[in-house]
């Protein structure tokens, strides 16, 4: 399983970076998890956008899904210029409604669009409730979150298993959902001084480290910076609160897991 990171700013990227969006490959497959602004460009250094399998959008915020535009459009072109023949899996939550129908409205000759609320639920260890899906050799796993709208962490079972976190307030249930996971990319939005303000919302870099600890985790890669901030101050506290070393995203970092 390799992961790449297509982009790690939010809301708006520094000069010349993109919002969220990865790059992950496993068992043949091309598989976006968020697709922010500025990241469709970056994806282009990697594969061609003929092969991408599936994009996965954890929830509807602009720097997250910004891009998807960018996807349909290659696809759609690629359909016509018969690069591929199969539609791009594309799973996303299906509230807020004026956002999922923009982005998903006459789109269905080349997204085979799957609200996540439509997929079956499964019991996952360690008893939590989560939607699952498969593409191809990989299975995926989709778990309710606390952000300012309906949002979901991802796990990925196939070679290795990863977790993103997707944005999202610290819980119980996203610990044990990271637990033992050989990766864990996970949104550390702000510094210690943001903790009240992102209530039931986001994540402080410290709080990233000490759900991760919690969890187990094998490696922390921490994303999702707010463009202004020190990401040498946000390492030092995401650090203190895992107790380790901590991977700190940016574009064109690859990561391995085997
Ligand atoms: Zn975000
Ligand atoms: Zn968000």
């Amino acid at each position: 399983m390799r992961l790449t990171v297509l982009g790690c700013w939010a809301p708006f990227p520094r000069a010349g970076g993109a919002c969220s969006g990865y790059l992950l490959q496993d068992g043949g497959a091309n598989i976006l998890l968020d697709i922010g602004h500025g990241t469709f460009g970056r994806l282009l250094h990697f594969v061609h956008y003929a092969d991408v399998r599936a994009a996965i959008i954890t929830h509807l915020h602009p720097d997250h899904y910004a891009d998807l535009h960018c996807l349909r459009h290659a696809t759609r072109s690629a359909f016509r210029e018969k690069l591929r023949i199969q539609r791009v899996k594309l799973f996303l939550p299906a509230d807020p409604q004026p956002a999922f129908f923009e982005l998903t409205a006459g789109a269905e000759a080349f997204f085979d669009i799957i609200p996540i609320e439509s997929l079956p639920e499964e019991e996952v260890p360690p008893g939590l409730r989560a939607r699952c899906a498969e593409v191809g050799q990989v299975k995926i796993f989709f778990l309710p979150v606390k952000h300012s709208l309906p949002a979901y962490a991802v796990g990925v079972e196939g070679s290795g298993y990863l977790v993103y976190s997707g944005d999202a307030a610290p819980g119980e249930e996203l610990t044990a959902f990271a637990e033992k996971a050989g990766i864990f990319l996970c949104e550390a939005s702000g510094l210690d001084k943001d903790a009240e303000v992102f209530r039931d919302v986001h994540m402080t870099a410290r709080q990233a480290g000490e759900l991760a600890a919690r969890a187990k985790v094998k490696e922390l890669i921490i994303t999702h910076f707010f463009p202004e901030y020190d990401l040498g101050e946000l390492y030092a506290q995401a650090q203190e609160g895992y107790g380790g070393a901590v991977e700190v995203a940016r574009e064109g970092n690859t990561y391995f897991l085997y």
